[in-house]
């Protein structure tokens, strides 16, 4: 087997033109069959890995995969592109598993999934002695170390994998890269001298931002009506959120629901279901749910609370974008999330040895949303890569942070706070400073100190960002063991008392923001993709075939795909070909309905007196082709006759299906094309038409070219 052969099975099967970054290295390594370890991010590609050189390689490969609901879903989305594949699990009836035991014997599948489970039992380990394996691939391979953080003790169990099929390469797979981990398969799998390939854990696709957690439900509420029919998923910290979250969401006329563990098994699944087959769109959820969910074309993650660490909030945001189209992704946080989780990280029940450790985690977490430079650089930093450029897709590059002088500011906050004895929160102090006439103020003679309404003409708003910047910069801090009042630091002296300037970046306007980074969208030159009009009506035929064919609509076609129909706008089987994730098996059972869905999109567009480019030929012969006559078209589309047929020639000579003996007669081409061995290539009509001493009709000359050229493409 060679790359050659694995690329036309890219391209056969899969629609794809090329190889990921490592894709042909891994895929060679098994036809070198040698062991490999495979590190990459979710969304990366890793399937592909394993399934070309299933593909292409006598005998059936073996996927070990902990979560029955992923191995129905790979299943699902191979039989979708016409490769035979299989599970074997708990899940299956008596019949069911008969069925895969006889494609078994047959050697009619090529991919056979099972669990770790299955894998372990005897009749198992002597159904492996009969079958010819091609390679045993270990998804989400981290399960097996303790370390990790989903440990599953029966993938422990599976050295003897190495010891009993000693030729039969291994590929491990998983998208946790730390160390520890990475030893630990490879020390436990027993495997031979593996290649590693580790892949760059950025995520390009994935946009970050950070907004301050002020009127969240008014932001989650204009970001979700500004991208209509887009699924996403809003993590909260609560379960009681997530159904208080969903009804507010719905009371904007949003169709939202929630999901969290207590839940019961039959409502969670549904959740799911609904959320995977694009029936609702948001799923307002506990961190509960997203695991085991493949969905591809989540298009944002909302964090409406701050997340404990950083591991958990990329593998959160990680669940957007699988399909490698664009994806957002929002964190909101405040200082109150972060003594809601430091509470519930230090409560009596929750303590342990990784308490400390937790903080820590939770304190870098902190971090990274206070952050004022890019914001890839610091994720990227945390998992040990560097990134030399800012990443350009983050909130702090679209938008960098402008700087000013603080000292002022600084200076009423700290003697304000002072002036209180440092006894009141963030809340009170900013009312303190704005003047406000809040009881509380007046009960504790608040309004008696010098400094009351001393920053009046700052908004509430503002002032948040402000004190955040405070507390950052160690001039006061948060005494959560006394009621999260608010301590002056050592720091703080110089700034009141030694005249110390502190610099400050301006508050960003969210709402500003939005509007920046829209403009900056729409002058970008025309991408490669596109979601408009068309890609909605593609969007809606691929809903309706999902449902036909009873599987989830990203298995039909992925986003990714959708965009770039909807860019490239393809009305012919060469065109659609060409695009990205359209094998022969979905251009065999799809191709010619969205290639009518989009001529039918250009007439529309024609209709309504937009002009129509490439494919306005397409448009004639569909027009042709449903009983119009010449005329017809030419007064319908307000073109000449001699265009249309100039256009069905075109037609023809691109190889479609079209009767010319209306239009011209076998031996009146045989005539006409005698003419071209003596005129010049390339071959020009009106030298033709002047051979023929003008006695030829022009587009009988055009038929005739088109006929040569269509049998001279023809090999
Ligand atoms: P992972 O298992 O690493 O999370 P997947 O294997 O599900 O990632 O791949 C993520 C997406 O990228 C899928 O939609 C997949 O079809 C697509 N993909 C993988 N390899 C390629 C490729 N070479 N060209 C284009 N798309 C690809
Ligand atoms: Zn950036």
């Amino acid at each position: 087997m060679t790359l050659a052969d694995a690329r036309i099975a890219l391209k056969k099967f899969f629609g794809y033109d090329n190889f990921r970054p490592n894709q042909a290295e891994i895929v060679q390594s098994v036809y070198d069959k040698k062991d490999s370890l495979v590190l990459m991010p979710t969304g990366g590609g890793k399937s592909i890995c394993f399934q070309i050189p299933a593909i292409t390689l006598d005998g059936i490969c073996i996927v070990v995969s902990p979560l029955i609901s992923l191995m129905k879903d790979q299943v699902e989305s191979l039989r979708g592109n016409g490769i035979p594949a299989a599970y074997y699990n708990s899940s299956l009836s008596k019949s069911q598993e008969q069925q895969v035991l006889n494609d078994i014997e047959t050697e009619s599948i090529k991919l056979l999934y099972v669990s770790p489970e299955r894998m372990l039992t005897r009749s198992f380990y002597d159904l492996m002695q009969q079958m010819k394996i091609s390679l045993f691939a270990i998804d989400e391979a981290h399960c097996i170390s303790s370390w990790g953080h989903d440990f599953r003790p029966e993938y422990s169990r599976m050295k003897f994998l190495k010891k009993s099929f000693p030729h039969v390469p291994i590929m491990a797979l998983t998208a946790t890269a730390d160390k520890l981990t990475r030893k630990d398969i490879v020390t436990q799998m027993g495997l031979v001298d593996p290649i590693v390939y580790l892949a760059s854990f950025d995520r390009p696709n994935l946009s970050l931002e950070v907004r301050p957690g002020n009127k969240r439900i008014e932001q989650i509420v204009s970001f979700v009506k500004s991208r209509p029919n887009q699924s996403g998923i809003v993590y909260c910290l609560s379960r009681k959120n997530t159904e208080k979250l969903a009804d507010k969401l719905r009371a904007n006329g949003i169709r939202a629901t929630h999901y969290h563990a207590g839940l019961p098994p039959n409502k969670r699944s549904e959740v799911q279901e609904e959320f995977i087959n694009d029936q609702v769109p948001i799923v307002c959820a506990t961190i509960a749910f997203g695991m085991g969910i493949d969905k591809s074309n989540v298009r944002f993650v909302i964090h409406y609370n701050l997340p404990k660490n950083i591991e958990s909030y990329y593998q959160e945001i990680g669940r957007a974008g699988r399909d490698g189209s664009k994806a957002d992704t929002v964190l909101f946080w405040s200082y109150g999330d972060v003594k809601i989780l430091t509470d519930i990280l230090t409560s009596a029940e929750n303590q342990s040895d990784h308490t400390e450790l937790k903080l820590s985690k939770l304190e870098r977490m902190r971090h990274f949303a206070e952050a004022m430079q890019c914001r890839r650089k610091i994720l990227l930093a945390y998992f040990s890569e560097t990134m030399t450029e800012d990443c350009g897709n983050c909130d702090i590059c679209k938008n960098p942070p402008q700087r000013m002088d603080g000292t002022l500011i600084a200076q009423k906050a700290l003697s304000a706070l002072a002036r209180t004895k440092e006894q009141v929160g963030i809340n009170l102090l900013i009312n303190i400073l704005r003047g406000s006439n809040q009881r509380e103020i007046y009960e504790k003679g608040f309004n008696q100190i010098k400094t009351y309404g001393a920053g009046r003409e700052i908004s509430y708003i503002d002032w948040q960002s402000y004190m955040m910047q405070l507390l950052n910069a160690g001039l006061m801090e948060i005494a959560y063991d006394q009621g999260s009042v608010l301590k002056l630091t050592p720091a703080a002296k110089e700034v009141l008392f030694e005249g110390k300037k502190i610099e400050m970046v301006k508050p960003v306007d969210v709402k500003a923001r939005v509007e920046a980074a829209k403009k900056k969208a729409k002058a970008k030159p025309k991408r490669e993709r596109v979601r408009d009009e068309l890609f909605e009506a593609l969007r809606t035929l691929r809903l309706q075939l999902a449902r036909v064919r009873g599987v989830p609509p990203y298995i039909v076609f992925s986003d990714a795909t959708l965009e770039e129909m909807a860019a490239k706008r393809p009305t012919t089987d060469l065109m659609m070909n060409e695009i990205s994730g359209v094998g022969e098996r979905k251009m065999h059972l799809y191709g010619e309905q969205f290639k009518q869905a989009i001529i039918d999109f250009l007439r529309k567009k024609e209709e309504a007196g937009e002009k129509v480019t490439g494919s306005s030929h397409i448009l004639s012969f569909d027009m042709y082709k449903k009983g119009a006559s010449i005329q017809e078209i030419a007064v319908k589309r307000s073109i000449k006759d001699l265009t249309v047929l100039s256009h069905l020639s075109k037609v023809y000579e691109e190889g479609e299906d079209l009767d010319i003996s209306v239009f011209i007669q076998p031996h009146e081409i045989e005539h006409i094309l005698k003419a071209l061995p003596q005129l010049q290539v390339p071959y020009k009509m009106s030298d033709i038409f002047n051979h023929f001493e003008e006695k030829v009709p022009y587009d009988k000359i055009r038929f005739a070219l088109a006929h040569y050229y269509r049998e001279a493409t023809v090999e």
